[in-house]
Parts: structure tokens; sequence; C-alpha cells
């Protein structure tokens, strides 16, 4: 079984009925909530869980939007779990989104391809960077 990580963007959890709704696609879809937490995601955070893109043209509105309110994060785990959560959340672009999978989390809920609904790690290497960062009381071994 593999470990991932999923944050539900700010301007979703603002939205308590969409919450809801990707929390019970999460149940649905046979993934375990191994640990939950509601928290507003500190600068220092956002910038080391973003580092990898401090270059882009998009950082500094990324990093701003990740600290503008409260996120949800999840330790998910399922067989595949890295993959199947990506597969649910649907294409980072919120444009490709909209038409090519309608269905998915980011193509119901992504606004922008900034505020894009959902965030899930690339690679279970990710994972573990990533758990280490927002879930540091986490011991993953
Ligand atoms: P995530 O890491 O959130 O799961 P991803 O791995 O599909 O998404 P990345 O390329 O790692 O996408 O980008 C990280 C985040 O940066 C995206 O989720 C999105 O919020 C933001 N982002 C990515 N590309 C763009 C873009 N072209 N314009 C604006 N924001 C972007
Ligand atoms: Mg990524």
């Amino acid at each position: 079984f593999q470990l991932t990580l999923a944050i539900i963007k700010p301007h979703v959890v603002k939205n308590p009925i969409a919450t809801q709704k990707i929390r019970e696609l999460i149940i649905a879809s046979n993934f375990k909530i191994v640990k939950f937490k509601r928290k507003l995601i500190s600068l220092p955070e956002a910038e080391k869980f973003y580092d990898e893109h401090k270059r882009k043209f998009f950082y500094n509105r990324l990093i701003t939007f990740m600290t503008s309110g409260p996120s949800d994060m999840m330790i998910l785990t399922k067989e595949n779990a890295v993959k199947d959560w990506r597969d649910l959340m649907g294409p980072t672009k919120v444009f490709k989104a909209q038409f090519e999978a309608p269905d998915s989390i980011r193509g119901k809920y992504g606004l922008s391809d900034t505020r894009n609904a959902t965030h899930g790690s690339d690679s279970v290497d990710s994972a573990r960077r990533e758990i280490g960062i927002l879930f540091p009381e986490f011991n993953i071994d």
C-alpha cells in the first residue's frame, strides 16, 4: 500500500458542500484517511513545499493563494494511492480538466490553473517529502 498527500485548497475549504463532496468521493474510492488536519499553511511551509516551482512565473501567486486561508490536508492510503488520487483530481490545468475530465475534482471545482481545487503528490518520493513538511509529527517508517 502507498501513502499520498492530498490537499483541498483554500477556495474549496471555504465551500463546505464542495469539501464534503470531495471527502465522500475519497471514501467511496476506497482510500483510507490516515491523518487529517485543517490548517493555515505558513509561508515557510509553502515555500518549502513548492520549492521546485521557485523560478516559475506562477510561483508568487501560488504561494499567496496557498497561504490565503486554511487548507484540508490528508494522508491517504490504498494500493496505487499516488496515481489513483491524481486520476480522481484530473488534469492540473483547469481548461483541460473541464474539457477532458468534467467529472474530475478539478473539472468540477477548479477555478483557475492556480486555484485548481486539490493537490496530490506526483510520486511515492514526493509524498514522503510533502508529508514530512506538512505532517512533521507523522512517523512514516
Ligand atoms: P499539484 O502539485 O498541485 O498536484 P500538479 O502536480 O498537477 O499539481 P504542478 O506542475 O506540480 O502541478 O504545479 C503545482 C501547482 O502550481 C498546481 O497545482 C497549480 O496550483 C499551480 N500551477 C501549475 N501550473 C500553473 C500555471 N500554468 N499557472 C498557474 N498556476 C499553476
Ligand atoms: Mg506537483
